[in-house]
């Protein structure tokens, strides 16, 4: 495994530091190379221990959910969970046939959600990066090519995907609300990202259930599976970009899934809110974030008169 390198002093980012198992990991190599000289016959073993490890850190990193890597938000921290929030959030996007639709969906229901955007398609569509923003909900870092192989990538090329992400982001988006979170394609990471993660200031987001809606085409069991056991500070991850369509009718199926989920949120006593809105600035058991930029400005209401829609 690659030395991790050590966090960029002049980046705004926040400060890295290693993970238990990543710091455990850079033990063995330290131990094997020493190991080696002290008694070079001793190679095979060491040999072995290295790649033993660099197996468990790839499982580590086909594990969306886990936490051996690095910080990993999984549900809302305590505040949003006593108040009965639920986050919603959309991959892939934007979208300007799916995402307008998906706006007007949680517009009607008064939720709000955040969605993580590949910069490129972010830079192409920026007014609708504007308007979702403007409608309350917050833009965020899901890269900025979705490349298949982004968790291969080496520490500079990783690091340069996500600031090319997070300026296309911003810029679209505006003042004040720039990205705070990450979440990589298809949840795959790697030892390295976390250091990436740090130097440009962006907090990994996992989810409590997702529901496949890239690749299953029918509603029902997609919303089972994003309903079975909803509960205050689950975070749900559904797709406005490269979303399955429905057999019949070939509908974008998270416009079919969106209404009922939001009405049994709503049933259940619980609230949908964007990921800034459920961590507000200086709330104790939010994540420690980079500087707290943008979490004002996403939480505060939208200007109605600054929307393209209104
Ligand atoms: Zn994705």
């Amino acid at each position: 495994m690659p030395a991790l390198p050590p966090p960029d002093p002049a980046s705004p980012g926040r400060r890295w530091m290693p993970a238990p198992a990543v710091r455990a990991s850079c033990w063995l190599h330290a131990a094997a190379a020493v190991g080696v000289a002290a008694h070079p016959p001793a190679w095979p073993w060491a040999l072995g221990g290295v790649a033993a490890n660099h197996a468990a850190m790839a499982v580590a990193g086909l594990l969306p959910r886990n936490r051996l890597l690095g910080p990993n938000l999984l549900e809302l921290p305590g505040g949003a969970r006593r108040r009965g929030e639920v986050a919603l959030t959309f991959d892939d996007g934007p979208d300007p046939d799916v995402t307008p639709r998906v706006l007007d969906l949680l517009e009607g229901h008064g939720a709000t959600a955040s969605f993580f955007l590949i910069g490129r398609r972010a830079a192409r569509h920026a007014p609708l990066v504007r308007e979702l923003v403007c409608r309350g909900h917050s833009a965020e870092n899901h890269t900025h090519r979705h490349p298949a192989g982004f968790a291969a990538l080496p520490f500079g090329a990783m690091r340069r995907e996500i600031a090319a992400a997070q300026d296309a982001i911003a810029d679209a988006a505006g003042p004040g609300a720039a990205p705070r979170f990450f979440r990589p394609p298809a949840g795959i990471r790697s030892p390295l990202l976390d250091p990436a993660l740090s130097a440009v200031g962006l907090l990994h987001v996992s989810w409590t259930r997702r529901c496949f809606d890239t690749v299953r085409r029918d509603p029902a069991p997609l919303l089972r599976r994003l309903g079975r056991g909803l509960a205050a500070g689950d975070v749900l991850l559904l797709h406005d970009g490269n979303v399955a369509r429905t057999r019949n009718g070939g509908v974008p199926v998270v416009l079919e899934v969106l209404p009922p989920l939001l009405r049994q949120i709503a049933a259940a006593g619980l609230r949908a809110v964007s990921l800034p809105r459920a961590m507000p600035a200086g709330e104790p058991d939010a994540p420690a974030d980079a500087d707290g930029a943008g979490q004002e400005a996403a939480a505060a209401p939208p200007a109605p008169a600054a929307c393209a829609s209104r």
